[in-house]
């Protein structure tokens, strides 16, 4: 039986790129080394951390005057880096509060200077993206954040505030990024945990405009903490996670195979289709309570009608292959969450599961 990973994160990684990990493991290039025995100061190394920027480049078109880094600690030590090195004053910066995890960055914020959060959806229980077309940006904010995706909530943008008077948009991409056509000019920084789409922990991407950290107030940071060491030395001014760095290029090597980021967007957009349609016409026994325009097309969250029902959805899908489907602990039911790596044919059998399920339970 074929098993299909619908984990939130860790997640699935395509299977050619698993194989060809595995087989570079024990042995890398055939220099009768696994790649995880190789010095990062390698030519081979090197060659391996040019090659994922390349490749971050073409997949998303990034201008030369955006740095990409690799930083240890996920993308919850950039809820903390981000304020540290981009405060122009100690009274302002402004989050978009959309959910749990912009919540987590709002605190780690809130230790470096008062955070406005200028806009909210906790009053609609996060099942919306605030309305922001009347929203203006306050001019001295020294940056506003936002999270494009929210994960666990199950809600997305599908468009971007516009921001005035010069200030900076960082964005949390962590579940979102390169799995739909973005452009990448709208953004000054963006940041991602590479476990939810581009392979396995231990790192963000950190994609930025070079001339942000010529902003900040505080140049005394510790060099760790400090994005020029990242930006001036390559990533690589410590040991970096150099197994995390290699899958990354093995997962954008497989995503320029596959047709790059158009070709994802569109059967990401079948495949969040294919189940919407199925909650939408189960007629309630199947909810999702997200506000249609701003449902997520790679987190898809749902309820049963009782919760003894989501336990038992969960347990027999797992019989049958499908994993990972149990919802995040602060949201009671059930969460698929599909990126680049889930194929179509996972999500149809899914499908298939749900209709089975519903008509024996129903
Ligand atoms: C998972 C996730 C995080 C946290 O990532 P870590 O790598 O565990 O720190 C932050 N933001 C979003 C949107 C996420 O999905």
């Amino acid at each position: 039986m074929k098993i299909f990973n619908f984990s939130a994160g860790p997640s699935m990684i395509p299977h050619k790129v698993m194989d060809k990990a595995q087989k570079e493991f024990l042995n890398y290039n055939g220099m009768g080394i696994g790649v995880s025995e190789l010095s990062h100061r390698t030519i081979e190394f090197s060659d391996i951390i040019d090659k994922t920027e390349n490749n971050i480049r073409k997949l998303m078109n990034i201008p030369t005057e955006y740095s990409i880094s690799y930083i240890p600690g996920g993308a919850s030590l950039q809820f903390y880096m981000i304020p540290a090195n981009f405060l122009i004053n100690w009274w302002g910066c402004e989050y978009i509060h959309t959910g749990y995890w912009s919540e987590k960055a709002i605190v780690e914020a809130q230790k470096c200077c008062y955070v406005r959060v200028s806009s909210s959806s906790r009053d609609a229980n996060f099942r919306r993206i605030p309305n922001l077309r009347k929203w203006k940006n306050n001019p001295d904010s020294s940056y506003v954040h936002i999270t494009t995706n929210n994960t666990i909530e199950g809600t997305q943008y599908h468009s971007y505030p516009e921001m005035e008077y010069g200030v900076p948009l960082v964005a949390d991409m962590s579940s979102d990024i390169m799995t739909k056509v973005t452009d990448i000019k709208q953004f000054d920084m963006v940041y991602a945990s590479t476990q939810k789409v581009l392979g396995p922990t231990g790192l963000a991407l950190v994609i930025m405009k070079k001339k942000l950290t010529e902003r900040s107030y505080n140049k005394n940071l510790p060099t760790m903490l400090d994005y020029n060491t990242y930006i001036h030395e390559k990533s690589m001014h410590n040991t970096p996670p150099t197994f995390s760095v290699y899958m990354l290029m093995l997962v954008t090597d497989w995503l320029l195979e596959q047709g790059g980021i158009e070709t994802m967007d569109k059967i990401n957009m079948l495949k969040s289709e294919v189940i919407y349609e199925k909650i939408d016409a189960s007629g309630g026994y199947y909810k999702n309570l997200v506000e249609a325009p701003h449902r997520s097309r790679v987190n898809i969250v749902f309820r049963l009608p009782t919760k003894d029902l989501s336990e038992l959805f969960i347990h027999q899908a797992e019989e049958e292959g499908l994993l990972g489907l149990r919802g995040h602990r602060s949201v009671e039911g059930i969460r698929a969450s599909m990126y680049n790596a889930m194929p179509l044919e996972g999500v149809e059998r899914l499908v298939d599961f749900m209709d089975k399920f519903e008509r024996t339970h129903g």
